[in-house]
Formats: structure tokens, sequence, C-alpha cells
């Protein structure tokens, strides 16, 4: 969706019913900007700690280009921070508490207030405390007082709860997965702000909660059902009074009651809202058994057999429960230990987390032939490593040893290794060391549904639905302990939309 269609595509008659006479200028507006974004598998025994957040405060964030985009509105967006990390296991407590603080001190320091955007992930899972997004809305509502809008910007994977309905105003989320609109959701959310602020709207917020919960490989927006599902949401954001319309998967690899699919409908028009959310909730629910992968999958050993033999090349290989992209440690040796097995030649995987081999790569040297063990280094409970010999190929030139990638070469394995977690998605993932990767006959990634640069060039794609943290074979994961009942976890469940409005608006 165009940036401004969204002030196009929602009924401007149903605002001014609600607005006063006189518009507030955009210049006297304070607004500040900050929060939190990551997504977090309760299934990892992996802690995300303080040095695996990319934080940036102040003028660092204002100067940042995911920002950038805030220097259109004619009103000074004020930073306070944001922090980001690689998906992964639950946060460490102590440092939730050590950003939430210094977040919460930047936007006292601010107050007064009319307005606060929150750009947020929305799975963000917290050791020892369930719904974590609800504990940094409650935190930053009480700072900011009664009368300031919240609005949130979302991730498509992000779970809902009525506490944090009750702390905000307004909401956007993502519209497609894979996710090429952050920038757009993020200006749906700012717009919708400002023209709140402006026009003195107080927006009602309305959510239904879906008893589904698929992980993001069945629920693409590239595919059907999710293809037609959220196609229809900027025809519905015409609806008279509505401002916005979100529709979520949630998470599903977090054991928590607020973990499910659900439908977020942002207005002023409360009996419009109600009719949208309840319509898509139902067309949601009556889609569930439709959810499907959008790609060949199989075992590992079936994946490596296929790609193989495979006529066409390069063979995408996706190691899908161990993708960091969705919360997987990145770690496991499990994809290329089934390669060496069955002597797979050609290939270039990308990559292994590992840093005890990739500091051993760097004090080798390029052209070395050193005995490395790969992989299980993060979680040596989860997977086994590869033991093997291995020719230093390329070693990433001016890196911090944390920070540090090496290129080797296993019998007719192009293998990248990397000291942190993260994923090699993009061609010039494979490009800055120098690598083709459409030379090879296999790629292997660490990913779920490839992502868009992949994607194309991927003669055939395979998903393999190897074991991690983000196993894709959901109905035999650990049993629930917290999450409510929900497709395809229990079968038989019936099921009529509800819909909740905000406590704010009550
Ligand atoms: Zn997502």
């Amino acid at each position: 969706m165009h940036r401004r269609s969204f002030l196009k595509g929602a009924s401007l008659a149903a605002f001014t019913a609600t607005a006063t006479t006189a518009q507030t200028p955009p210049q006297s507006l304070r607004i500040a900007y900050g929060g939190i974004a990551i997504e977090c598998s309760t299934y990892s025994r992996l802690l995300t700690r303080l040095d695996e957040f990319t934080i940036l405060r102040g003028e660092e964030l204002t100067a940042s280009p995911r920002f950038k985009f805030l220097k259109r509105y004619p009103t000074t967006f004020m930073p306070t921070l944001v922090a980001s990390a690689v998906p992964g296991g639950p946060v460490e407590r102590k440092t939730y508490d050590t950003i939430k603080a210094e977040f919460l001190k930047r936007l006292e320091a601010l107050m007064p207030l009319h307005g606060l955007y929150l750009p947020m992930h929305g799975a963000m899972f917290v050791e020892g405390m369930q719904d974590a997004e609800a504990d940094w809305y409650q935190a930053a509502r009480k700072v900011v007082g009664p009368d300031c809008l919240i609005s949130a910007s979302y991730d498509l994977h992000g779970n809902i709860s009525q506490t944090i309905i009750d702390n905000i105003d307004m909401m956007s989320a993502f519209r497609t997965a894979p996710h090429i609109d952050r920038e757009e959701t993020m200006l749906r959310a700012t717009d919708m702000l400002m023209h709140c602020l402006r026009e003195k709207i107080r927006p009602t917020l309305m959510w239904a909660p879906v008893p589904v919960l698929m992980p993001g490989e069945r629920s693409s927006t590239e595919w059907e059902p999710g293809k037609r599902l959220w196609a229809q949401l900027p025809a519905l954001n015409r609806e008279s009074g509505v401002l916005d319309v979100s529709m979520l998967v949630g998470y599903v690899w977090a054991d928590e009651p607020r973990s499910t699919a659900s439908v977020v409908v942002t207005g002023t028009a409360p009996a419009n809202q109600r009719k949208v959310a309840t319509n898509l909730a139902q067309q949601y629910w009556d889609a569930r058994k439709q959810f499907q992968f959008g790609t060949e999958t199989c075992t590992v050993d079936e994946c490596v057999q296929r790609a193989m033999a495979a006529k066409t090349q390069p063979a995408i290989l996706a190691d899908s429960g161990d993708n960091p992209t969705g919360g997987g440690n990145g770690d496991q040796a499990t994809v290329l230990e089934s390669l060496l097995r069955h002597k797979a030649q050609h290939v270039v995987f990308a990559g292994i987390t590992d840093r005890p081999a990739t500091e051993a790569c760097y004090k080798a040297g390029v052209g070395a032939r050193i005995p490395l063990s790969i992989g299980a280094t993060l979680d040596p409970k989860a997977s086994k490593p590869v033991k093997a010999e291995a020719v230093v190929k390329h070693l990433l030139a001016d890196a911090k040893p944390a920070r540090r990638e090496a290129v080797v070469e296993i019998q007719g394995i192009t293998l990248v290794l990397s000291a942190y977690r993260r994923p090699y998605h993009d061609i010039k993932d494979f490009t800055r060391f120098g690598l083709d990767p459409k030379s090879f006959k296999i790629i292997v990634v660490k990913s779920g549904y490839l992502s868009p640069e992949l994607a194309p060039i991927a003669n055939p794609s395979l998903m393999a639905l190897s074991d991690g943290s983000i196993n894709q074979d959901i109905v035999h994961l650990p049993p629930n302990r917290y999450r409510r009942p929900s497709y395809p976890f229990v079968d038989n469940l019936t099921f009529t939309p509800k819909v909740y409005p905000s406590a704010r608006n009550r």
C-alpha cells in the first residue's frame, strides 16, 4: 500500500464527525518514538543478552536510515531509543529491565507529550514474564499519561493481548510475509498518529483473537489462503470510520496465553470496526485447514538426496528448524552431516554459527588445512557437532572477534562459519566473500520461506523439516503449559468471533 493511500482510503467523513473544529498546527506537536523489537522462541535454551541487542539512542536514532521517513513530517519526532536483535531465545530479565529503564528515563525527559510512536515486533518473551510487550506499553503509558496518543507498528507475527490493546490507541501490522512492507507499515502507524493529533481524534481499538496458530511458513501472503486474506485489507480500510485493519498470524513458538492469530481494527466507528473484525476473524478461522507450506518439504536426508538428484540448479535447501530469523539458534550442523554422508558436491552452505571454529580459522590463516569441530557450540544439548578437516579459503577482513566470519572448504562443500548468530538471506551475504551462489549446484541456508532475493533463483526450492528451536512440526512440540487451546493443537474446536474493545474507550 502506498504511504499516503491510508488517508485516501479511510473515510474522512467519519474523522470529521469526531473531530473538533480547530486543527492543531503540526509544528506545535510533541511526539516521541522508541521501542524494542525481537521475536523469541520459548523452545530455545539460549538467553538473548544485552550485547546481542543493537541499541540506537538519541541522535544515532534520528540519523538511522530506518527512521529517515520521520523527517517527511512537519513535526519533529523526538528520539528515545530503539533496541532490536536477531530473533532468538527468551530475553534475559536483567537485559530487558536495563533497556526498559533507559527507555523510560529518556521518555520522561521529553515530557509533556501529545503523541508516542512505538516501533515494535510483538513476539518478545522475557524470562519469567508473560506478555512482555504489554509490560512495555503499561510502563510507557504510566510515563506519558492518559491523554497522550500511542501508536504502535507491529510485525505480522506479533501476539496481541487485552492489556496491549488497553494501553495503546492505534496500531498497524505488516501485511506481507516475507515482510516487504516494513516502511509502509511504520508510515501507516505514524500517519495515523499525526492525523489523529492534528484533527484531535481519539480513536478506538477493537480486537478479535482467532484460536489458530500457524508457523509463518504456512501462512505467507505469497500464496493461498494468505494471499487473498491479506489482499482485502487495503479495501477494508475504506470502510467508514476505519483507520487501520491489521491481521496477525501470531507467533507459534511462544508458549504463552496470548499466542494466537488476531484481527485488530483502529477507528472511530465501533460498529463498523466490529463488523470488519468479525468478518476477518471468521474468514481466518474458515481458512485454517488451507494453510500449507509454499514449497516442497522433506526430512533432512530426503532434501539432500533430492537436491543432489535435481537436474536443475541451484537447488536451495532451507534448514527450517534452526533458522535464526525465526528464533532458531543457527548453530546446528545436522544438514552438514547429511551432506558429507551423502558425499554431496558443489555445495555452498551459509552458514553455521560457531565462534570457536571461526577463531581457529583466523588463527590458522588462509590456505591452512585444520581439523575442526563444527556446530553445537551455543546449545550442546540440542544437536551434535561434525568433525572434519577443513581448508581455510577466506577470512572477513578487519572484523572484531565477535563479528568474524570465515569460509572453509570441506570435501566439495564451501561452508561459511560465523562467530555470531546471523542469517545469510541476501545475495550480498555470499558475494562479499567472493562467492556467486548461482554457480553452485546446491545452496544451503538456515531459513524458513526463502527471502525475496533467494526465492527467485531457487531451482528447485526444498524446505527441510529439521529439528531446532523453531521446529515446523508444531503439533509435536513439547506440551503446552500456558497456550490456550487453538488449531491445529486441538482439532475439534468450535469458534464464534468475539470482538473486544480497548479499555481506553469504554
Ligand atoms: Zn515476522
